[in-house]
Parts: C-alpha cells; sequence; structure tokens
C-alpha cells in the first residue's frame, strides 16, 4: 500500500485527496493522510452561516466567493460528485460595476473588456476618463505591436504593457482597480506572461487590444448565438458560485475522499526524505507521520519552510514568490438604512483615489438567497499591496473605516448601526506573480520533477484562481501516482475531452 501525505487542505489539498481517493475505488492501493493547521478546511474556500442579532441568516464567503465559469475544473469535479445542481450564477439583471473617482461613483462604460473599450458610444460619453484619456486609449488601434525576440519570454509587467497601449489614465483609472486590484497586486510588478498572456498574445494576432476584444466579443456572441441555454434554464454568467456559498465544493470533496483521513487543527511543522527514499513529516502536535509521498499544498511561504529541510534550492526559488495580505469585511445593514440604487455588482477603488476600501460587493444584489429580505449584505475588501499596514489594525477599527467610507461612498445612512459585521484576515493569502514567474516555476517543476516523491500545488504556482488550484492539486496527485506506473481511467477521458 502507498500512503501520500497532503500538507494543506485547502482547494488544492482537497483535490489532490479527493483524485488520490478516486484512484484507490479504482482498486490501486494507495492511501493518503491530509493534514490542514486550521481547524476548517477548504482554505481560502470558506463560507460560513451567520446568524444577527434579530435571528436573520446570512451565507457569507469570507475568502473567495465564485470562479470564472469558463474555466472547467469546478464544473468537472461537481458532476463527479453529483452537485453540479448546486451551482448558481450571478443576478445579471443587477450587474453594474461602479468605479470611484474624485470621491465620486462613475458606471463602467458598456462595452468594456477587462480595461478595453469594444464600444463607441458609451466610451465617447462616459465621465470615467478625460478626453486626452480617450484619445490615447483609441491610439491602440494604430500603435505598432511590440517585437517579439525570438526564444525569448517576451514577458513586460501590467503597467508597462497598459501605459505602452492605452495610457496612464487607463492604468490608473481601471487596469490597476480591475486586474491589479483582484490579485492584490502591484501592476508595476506583475508578470503580464504569468498572470494575463492573452493579453501579450492578442497584441501580437491583432495588433491591438481593442480589435482583439472586439473579436473576442464576436466570437462570445456567436457562441451565445450557437448555444442558447435551454428552456426553462437561467443562461450561466461570468462568474459562478454554489447556493450554499463557495466552501461547499471542498466540503463535499472533503465527503467524498474521506475526513477520517484528514487532520484538522495541527501544522506540518517539517518535512524530511529518508535515506531510503521515504518521507516523514512531523506534526506541531507532536505526531510523526510516514509516507512513500509528499504533496505540499500549503501556501508557498509555507511551503517554502518545510522545503528548506529537503531542498536548499527549491525552498530559495519557493521564496522568491511573494505575498500580499489582505482582509474582507462582511457586514449587513437594514434595508431602510440603505437608500441608495441596489442594483449593482461591485465597486472598485483605483489607487489614486487613496482609499482604505479598495472595493466593494453588494452582496444581496449579485448572488441569489445570500441574505433575507429587508437586508443588504456588502463585502468590503482592505489591504492590497500598497496598504498592508491596515492589517495591523484591530478588527473593530476596520469594521469602523469600512462603514465611514460605506457612508461617504455609496450612501448608507450616518449612524446606521450594521446588523453585524465579520472580518476575514488572509495574511500573506495572496501570492505574487512577479516579473520572471513562469521562470521561477519552471525551476521549481524541474527540480521537484527530480525529487521522486514530491509534488507541489496551489496557488503559488500556475495560476490563483480557484479551478486552476483544484487542477494543480490533481496535477500533484498524478505525478506522484505516475511514479508508481499508476493512471486513472478518467486521464484518458479527460485528455479526450474538448473543454
Ligand atoms: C480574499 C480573497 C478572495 C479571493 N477571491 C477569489 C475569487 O473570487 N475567485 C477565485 O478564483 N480566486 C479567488 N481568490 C484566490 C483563491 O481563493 C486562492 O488562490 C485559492 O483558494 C488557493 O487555494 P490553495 O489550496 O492553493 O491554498 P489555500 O486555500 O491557501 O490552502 C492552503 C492551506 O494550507 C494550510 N497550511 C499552511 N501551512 C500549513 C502547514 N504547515 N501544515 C498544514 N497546513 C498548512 C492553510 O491553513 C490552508 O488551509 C481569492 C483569494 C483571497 C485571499
Amino acid at each position: 500500500m502507498k500512503q501520500v501525505i497532503i500538507i494543506g487542505g485547502g482547494v488544492a489539498g482537497l483535490g489532490a485527496a479527493y483524485k488520490l481517493r478516486r484512484a484507490a475505488d479504482e482498486s490501486h492501493d494507495i492511501e493518503f493522510t491530509l493534514v490542514e493547521k486550521a481547524d476548517r478546511l477548504g482554505g481560502k474556500l470558506a463560507t460560513d452561516r451567520v446568524t444577527d442579532s434579530q435571528g436573520a441568516e446570512y451565507v457569507i464567503d469570507g475568502g473567495s466567493d465564485s470562479f470564472l465559469t469558463q474555466k472547467t475544473a469546478v464544473h468537472r469535479v461537481a458532476r463527479m460528485l453529483g452537485i453540479i445542481d448546486e451551482e448558481c450564477s450571478t443576478l445579471d439583471d443587477n450587474k453594474k460595476t461602479l468605479i470611484v473617482k474624485n470621491g465620486g461613483l462613475v458606471e463602467l462604460p458598456d462595452g468594456i473588456m477587462m480595461f478595453a473599450p469594444t464600444k463607441i458610444v458609451p466610451m465617447v460619453t462616459t465621465s470615467l476618463y478625460s478626453w486626452p484619456a480617450k484619445f490615447r486609449m483609441a491610439m491602440d488601434l494604430v500603435i505598432p505591436r511590440k517585437e517579439i525576440v525570438p526564444g525569448e519570454l517576451n514577458d513586460e509587467s501590467l503597467e508597462d504593457f497598459v501605459v505602452r497601449r492605452m495610457g496612464r489614465e487607463c492604468l490608473d483609472r481601471l487596469a490597476e482597480p480591475l486586474v491589479g486590484g483582484v490579485n492584490g497586486s502591484d501592476p508595476g510588478k506583475m508578470s503580464l506572461a504569468a498572470t494575463y498572456p492573452n493579453l501579450l498574445e492578442m497584441e501580437q494576432e491583432h495588433g491591438s487590444l481593442v480589435r482583439g476584444f472586439l473579436a473576442t466579443r464576436k466570437k462570445v456572441e456567436e457562441m451565445k448565438r450557437k448555444h442558447p441555454p435551454k428552456p426553462g434554464t437561467r443562461p450561466r454568467t461570468f462568474f459562478t458560485s454554489f447556493n450554499e456559498g463557495l466552501q461547499f465544493p471542498t466540503d463535499r470533496m472533503a465527503d467524498a475522499a474521506g475526513r477520517d483521513r484528514m487532520r484538522t487543527g495541527t501544522a506540518a511543522i517539517a518535512v524530511r526524505r529518508e535515506d531510503d527514499g521515504s518521507w516523514s513529516v512531523e506534526l506541531a502536535d507532536g505526531g510523526v507521520l510516514s509516507a512513500d509521498a509528499v504533496i505540499m499544498a500549503s501556501e508557498v511561504w509555507a511551503s517554502e519552510r518545510l522545503m528548506r529541510g529537503v531542498d536548499e534550492t527549491l525552498a530559495d526559488l519557493l521564496e522568491q514568490i511573494p505575498s500580499t495580505s489582505s482582509a474582507t469585511v462582511a457586514i449587513a445593514f437594514d434595508i431602510a438604512d440603505c437608500p441608495f440604487d441596489l442594483k449593482w455588482h461591485g465597486i472598485l477603488s483605483p489607487r489614486i483615489e487613496r482609499q482604505t476600501v479598495t472595493g466593494v460587493s453588494l452582496v444581496s444584489s449579485k448572488w441569489p438567497n445570500r441574505a433575507p429580505d429587508g437586508t443588504v449584505l456588502l463585502r468590503a475588501f482592505v489591504g492590497g499591496p500598497h496598504n498592508q499596514a491596515v492589517l495591523d489594525m484591530s478588527d473593530d477599527e476596520i469594521t469602523d473605516i469600512v462603514v465611514r467610507q460605506l457612508v461617504d461612498l455609496i450612501g448608507v445612512k450616518d449612524g446606521a448601526r450594521p446588523r453585524f459585521a465579520r472580518v476575514y484576515r488572509w495574511e500573506n493569502g495572496m501570492p505574487q506573480y512577479t516579473m520572471g514567474h513562469l521562470s521561477r516555476v519552471e525551476e521549481i517543476e524541474t527540480l521537484t520533477a527530480e525529487i521522486p516523491g514530491l509534488a507541489l500545488a496551489g496557488g503559488g504556482l500556475r495560476g490563483v484562481g480557484v479551478p486552476n488550484c483544484l487542477e494543480s492539486g490533481e496535477a500533484a496527485a498524478s505525478k506522484v501516482m505516475a511514479e508508481w506506473g499508476v493512471h486513472l481511467a478518467e486521464d484518458t477521458a479527460t485528455e479526450k475531452r474538448v473543454y
């Protein structure tokens, strides 16, 4: 019987566990133990049911709240788990994004894809950009594509790329809060090749982002025409979640993989590769586990510390992947205290506005059944690369800042008392794909491939999105199993499937 230890019970670790369980169910002699430092499984997928002082119940996602619908890994696993019908779409009748400008709110013009305009009238009439900025953005149509140096990565930071193609105001007003903000990243340091390689490809293929996104829009519209939603079903939206929140699929993965194999509330404190090639993992509770393989699915900084005892070069490479901290604040008010338009999903606050709150989601208008009638549920984001100090404040101080900004920005009644507020802290929770990230990851993968029985997974490597992390966990399980000549029937099916 081959034994595997998985360190970390986020979506990557659980993806690995569920895959190993499927191998065991196919009669392969494989067992695993998953070790999770926290008392709860799911990592950044953290859903709570909160009851306020008046007995009303809310579904709160403290970390990740959705995944990109077009990425298939979560749907595929949800189908295997029999929970695909529990997926839910956003309430797109309320879909609107607002951008903070000079302390007020401006609606994101229709037709913007990422940060590139694809419709003329909304772009001409918007007050989001100055006239010189609009002309500068239009120059994207004539600015020649960047010359590619053959054999090189041709990477560029998000900042350099956007400023080169569309000008500084486009970066400051939209690309920074939209693209940098969701990744908790500084656009000046963020590697485009590692995060949005499609933008680099688009420039090469179409010679312009506007033309590239117009082509994308045309394709999407054609697909929608060819494949209309089945009668009686809602069309799929850009983001997907689950009725019970985003921890639901990780909970079901844990159930299916076997919770009796999972040790929560204890951290791995040391990992060693023994002379005979076996592995031992020392736990904070004094226990020592032995195995034939180890899957590292902890955050990248945690994996770095544990890999020091295994391979210094590997640990050095992991150390070069930095992370930023952030917090989300879930907060609910009586609807009577919210005398403003409730038809929007989110607000983004560019860094140049110097607000502590970098974004707000109107959860009760974005997702169905998250908050009871008569209440308004919001989620505010604080932190990010330029405001790490806010994480030193107490929960009450952070909540006070959020309430103040909700009063000033969206018009929550001054003096309104939240029905509840809860702060979720994500210390070093967002890995940063800085320039050179892809080369570092390739080196990490090469080194890991040479160490039998070791695999790395998680958001620090090839994609922070939930589907990417899930796939990375599955790939880690496949790596260790392949070393024992174990291949699952489903892998062949997956290879054949066209996504
Ligand atoms: C606030 C926030 C919002 C986000 N929103 C979205 C979103 O809407 N959509 C999206 O696609 N992505 C989003 N992301 C990113 C996404 O949630 C993460 O990239 C992903 O969930 C990471 O999964 P993971 O399994 O790699 O790591 P994690 O979820 O971080 O899991 C790692 C686990 O390892 C455990 N661990 C660490 N050290 C040890 C140790 N020594 N021993 C044992 N266990 C250990 C940790 O406790 C943790 O549970 C968001 C991230 C954050 C922080």
